[in-house]
């Protein structure tokens, strides 16, 4: 999808308007990353789906490589519990990747290109881009 014109035409419209002060979810460079599908990694278990109904995809809802597992959170007196319990029965180290014990995937999902960004952020704080992300959130919501 990503190579079709009409997408990179909303696309640009997106980036557009949010570089002119449109209010939309998300930093410029997490709106660029998303819309373009540029590479990062997912941790998927630090914001995971909950159904309804309580139960957790583990450690996320969409491998392609495999079926997830599903854990009950109700079932656990708290959450460290229930983490802990499902990454016994699949482990989520090292999860994001192309091979084949791996998810086998990239989805563009907004909240995987925030946790993402977590993730840059605490590995490589002087690279990742932080003060200016923070300087755009700040006076942005003024
Ligand atoms: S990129 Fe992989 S780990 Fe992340 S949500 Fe998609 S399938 Fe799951």
């Amino acid at each position: 999808m990503i190579n079709r014109s009409d997408y990179q035409t909303l696309a640009s419209l997106i980036l557009e308007r949010k570089k002119s002060g449109h209010l939309l979810i998300g930093s410029e460079h997490i709106l660029e990353m998303l819309l373009q599908v540029k590479p990062y990694t997912c941790l998927p278990t630090l914001r995971p789906h909950v159904d309804p109904d309580g139960r957790i995809a583990w450690p996320c809802r969409a491998p392609k490589n495999m079926d997830p597992v599903y854990v009950n959170l109700l079932d656990y007196r708290n959450v460290d519990e229930c983490w802990e319990a499902a990454d016994k029965l699949k482990s989520a180290a090292n999860f994001h990747g192309p091979e084949p014990l791996q998810c086998g995937d990239n989805c563009a999902w907004m909240q995987n290109y925030t946790t993402g960004r977590y993730h840059e952020f605490i590995t490589s704080p002087l690279r990742s881009g932080i003060f200016s992300e923070i300087r755009e959130f700040v006076f942005q919501n003024r």
